[in-house]
Formats: C-alpha cells, sequence, structure tokens
C-alpha cells in the first residue's frame, strides 16, 4: 500500500452517517479511517465516553452535538432522540460522524442506531474501534489470551436493559440485575471481562466463585484505561470488591477475571505509554 492512511473505502460522503469506533481513550487509538472521516465531518455526535481530545480534530466549522446519557431520563426516549438526530442530519445532507467509544457494535448501541438508520433507509457505514474490553487490560499489561493460561475469553456486561432504565445509578443490589449471566458458563471461560460492572463487582465475584471458580484467581480493575489517569486495582475473586471500594474505583472500568491477570507485574514493568 502507497499510502498507510489509505482505505478501501471512499472518503465522507454528504447524506451518510459513520458510526466511528473512537477507540477505548487515549485519543491515538481510533483507527486511521475513522480520524479521515472526523476529519471531514459536517457534524460530530458524541457521547461520555468519545476521548475529548477526538473532538478537536472535526474542522473548525464542524458542529459538535453532546449527546451523553443524562441521570434520570428516560434511556429509550433518549435513544429515539440520538436516532432522530442522526437520521435528520444525514436527510440534510450532512456528513456526519457519531463517535462512540471503543467498538461501536460492543455495547454501545450501535447496533440499535444502525439499525434505525437503515429502518429510515438513511446510509450507514460502521468504522470498528478498538474495544475497550480487549484494549484496556492489553495497555495495561494483561493479555486476554495467553497460549498456557487462557485459551479462552468471554465480554460480558454488568448492567442488563432492566436496571438501565429503571435506574441508571449503579446503586440497586438486588441479584435479579445479573440474571442475564449464566455463571456456570461464564466459570468456564478462562479469562472474563466485565464491562460496566463496577456496581456489580462483589456479587459478580461472589457469584463467580459459588459457580466454581476457585476464590485465589486473580482479578484486575482498570478505571480509565490508556488515558493519563488510569488506575489499576489487583487483587482475588474474594477480595476485589474490597479493595476497588477502598480505592474509590468508580466507571469506566474494565474488570478482568483470570490467571492471565497474574501476568500483569511482569509487562506492565516493560510497558511504557
Ligand atoms: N463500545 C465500548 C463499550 C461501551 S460500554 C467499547 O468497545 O469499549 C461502556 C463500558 O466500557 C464502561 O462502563 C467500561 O466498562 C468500559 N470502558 C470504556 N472505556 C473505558 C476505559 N477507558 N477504561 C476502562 N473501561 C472503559
Amino acid at each position: 500500500m502507497k499510502d498507510a492512511s489509505a482505505s478501501l473505502a471512499p472518503l465522507a460522503q454528504p447524506g451518510v452517517v459513520y458510526l466511528v469506533g473512537a477507540g477505548p481513550g487515549d485519543p491515538g487509538l481510533i483507527t486511521v479511517r475513522g480520524l479521515r472521516l472526523l476529519e471531514q465531518a459536517d457534524a460530530v455526535v458524541y457521547d461520555r465516553l468519545s476521548p475529548p481530545e477526538l473532538l478537536e480534530l472535526a474542522p473548525d466549522g464542524a458542529e459538535r452535538i453532546y449527546v451523553g446519557k443524562t441521570h434520570h431520563d428516560d434511556a429509550v426516549a433518549e435513544q429515539e432522540m440520538i436516532n432522530e438526530l442522526l437520521i435528520g442530519r444525514a436527510r440534510a445532507g450532512q456528513r456526519v460522524v457519531r463517535l462512540k467509544g471503543g467498538d461501536p457494535f460492543v455495547f454501545g448501541r450501535g447496533g440499535e442506531e444502525a439499525l434505525a438508520l437503515a429502518a429510515a433507509g438513511v446510509a450507514c457505514e460502521v468504522v470498528p474501534g478498538i474495544t475497550s474490553a480487549i484494549a484496556v487490560p492489553a495497555a495495561a499489561g494483561i493479555p486476554v489470551t495467553h497460549q498456557l493460561l487462557s485459551r479462552s475469553f468471554v465480554v460480558v456486561t454488568g448492567q442488563t436493559r432492566q436496571h438501565e432504565t429503571v435506574s441508571n445509578n449503579g446503586q440497586s443490589g438486588d441479584d435479579d440485575s445479573l440474571s442475564h449471566i449464566d455463571f456456570a458458563a461464564l466459570a468456564a471461560i478462562d479469562t472474563v471481562v466485565v464491562l460496566m460492572g463496577v456496581g456489580r463487582l462483589a456479587q459478580l465475584a461472589a457469584r463467580l466463585v459459588a459457580a466454581g471458580r476457585p476464590a485465589e484467581t486473580p482479578v484486575a480493575i482498570i478505571e480509565r484505561g490508556t488515558t493519563s489517569v488510569e488506575r489499576i486495582v489487583l487483587g482475588r475473586l474474594d477480595d476485589i470488591a474490597t479493595q476497588a471500594n477502598e480505592a474509590g474505583i468508580r466507571a469506566p472500568a474494565v474488570i478482568v477475571i483470570g490467571n492471565v491477570v497474574a501476568l500483569h507485574p511482569a509487562l506492565a514493568a516493560r510497558q511504557k505509554r
């Protein structure tokens, strides 16, 4: 390839919505195609997990529209509004970049937005991104697979749809909120990655132990991974909730459970960001 920044796909077209993965946090971790499209956008629609530095890379005249979730609003209504906004801008002939943290199709409601655009007959292109589920552990020196330690990994959300719509504050602690998870199946996977799980950490850990995972299984929680304010807390299934609580860990954070976490001290010492 003559130009490493060339893509097989054409440049930004008017009347199209680009669902662009912004990467996990470090603005350098957006894809080349994502960056090129951002640089040509007429409107950038972003939310809480979009790295703020990336917004500066859109043209000066581009509109920047924040659509992050607010606490008390109805999540369904909010998503409807976002869909309508994207449809309206595209129909008006704008080149719309819908920036989403990580990969647009990993728990980002990107699938829902793509479906809404398709239903409205609006052209849409998905530009995959580097998901926090894999990249945040990697950047912290934790490989999700390893020939001897992990031959499988799973990514699961700690939140349910019901929980999101009823209360968005992560406080209610009923076990039902994890009823979407088959813990017996989960316990059989070598590396378990949990997104949106900080508020449910104690239950998650206890239920994995109940399902047969050893209490001493190593666990890492990485808060705001790949950013300058990244923090990591290490523990075991039987003490990680206490450790995270004492450290005051908050979302966004990735939880990694499995023997690969034991590689962190050796690998993190050699990684420079
Ligand atoms: N589409 C995104 C995930 C959206 S769900 C992706 O592929 O990465 C939001 C969750 O992602 C957060 O609650 C957190 O669990 C995780 N997350 C996203 N960015 C993160 C970061 N920089 N550090 C730690 N966790 C992050």
